[in-house]
């Protein structure tokens, strides 16, 4: 995907905050963080969304799952973090390409505010 903003800052053509990255995935600040800490983790593969992710992609998700905790701790999350998907336009994503966020350091407020 050429036109895809997350597919241009795997590919280093948009500057990003960069805390992480391997041959997979890449994680980056957040432009307009939420939180003290708001980190972005996605793959370097373009999924438009978690409802377009397949059972090719298991492990993929899972490894990204598994890396939050660690990210967050490096980014001084040692107490918790709260972890966000949005998926698809019913869920407030924004950009369509799948990512995971990760957000701490101050007050995290209740997910769900129960009518
Ligand atoms: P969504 O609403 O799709 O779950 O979240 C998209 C996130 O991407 C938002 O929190 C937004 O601030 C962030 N974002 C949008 N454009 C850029 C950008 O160019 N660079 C970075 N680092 N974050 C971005
Ligand atoms: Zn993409």
């Amino acid at each position: 995907m050429s036109d895809c903003l997350f597919c241009k800052i795997s590919r280093g053509e948009i500057p990003a905050g960069k805390v992480y990255e391997d041959d997979e995935v890449i994680a980056f600040h957040d432009i307009n963080p939420a939180a003290p800490v708001h980190m972005l983790l996605i793959p370097r593969q373009h999924i438009a969304s978690l409802a377009d992710a397949q059972d090719e992609h298991q492990a993929l998700l899972g490894k990204m799952l598994l890396l939050a905790p660690r990210l967050a701790r490096e980014q001084g999350l040692g107490d918790g973090f709260r972890t966000v998907i949005n998926t698809g336009r019913g869920g407030g994503q924004e950009v369509f390409h799948l990512h995971l966020h990760i957000i701490g350091g101050s007050t995290i407020p209740p997910m769900v505010r129960h009518h």
